[in-house]
């Protein structure tokens, strides 16, 4: 299986890159944001818990996350392979995936992350926040709050699969064409 934690800070182009790069290789795109906003919507008891972290732009605690990642995983059973998306945020997020993936005979081929710089990042996010309705991209605080999570939380997530020797970062910047192209030099190889 060609399991791939797609990396990057808020407005890196997870997502967009995401959808392009399942269909080119066969995986399934699981995005615990689009689950929990999906959740949301249909006011679930999930969606109801995650929307009061996701409103301040907090991230949902990890016993949640990992619980629902989990099933996802497991609705996917025969897939090719998974590109994460969002998730691992945390440590303790990361280590409880390699613990799973362990169990289920696999593991995370390598992480592939999308280089940005922030500047570039508030401009697409306040952008998407314009076209996609989502509240968390409309307030600048909020995308700030977002950016001090991905600081104090996940950003460590790079020496975690550095240690592994499954990091490999790509420059963001771009085309959309231009960087799909990038990351499938990356994607070919694992
Ligand atoms: P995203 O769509 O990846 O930008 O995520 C939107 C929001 O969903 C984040 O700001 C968090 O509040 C929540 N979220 C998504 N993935 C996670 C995760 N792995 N751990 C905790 N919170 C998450």
């Amino acid at each position: 299986m060609k399991n791939i934690v797609l990396f990057g800070p808020p407005g890196a182009g997870k997502g967009t890159q995401a959808e392009l790069l399942k269909s080119k290789y066969d995986l399934v795109h699981i995005s615990t944001g689009d689950v929990f906003r999906y959740n949301i919507k249909n006011e679930t008891e999930l969606g109801i818990l995650a929307k009061s972290y996701m409103d301040k732009g907090d991230l949902v605690p990890d016993e949640v996350t990992i619980e629902m990642l989990k099933a996802e995983v497991e609705n996917n059973s025969n897939a090719n392979g998974i590109i994460f998306d969002g998730f691992p945020r945390t440590t303790s997020q990361a280590n409880a995936l390699d613990v799973f993936l362990k169990e289920k005979g696999t593991h995370i081929s390598g992480m592939v992350a999308l280089e940005v710089p922030e500047h570039l990042l508030i401009e697409r996010l306040l952008y998407r926040g314009k076209t996609s309705g989502r509240p968390d991209d409309q307030d600048e605080m909020k995308i700030r709050n977002r950016f001090n999570e991905y600081q104090n939380k996940t950003a460590i997530l790079q020496e975690f699969y550095q240690d592994q020797n499954k990091y490999f970062g790509v420059d963001g910047v771009g085309s959309i064409e231009d960087i799909t192209k990038r990351l499938q030099l990356v994607f070919d190889k694992l």
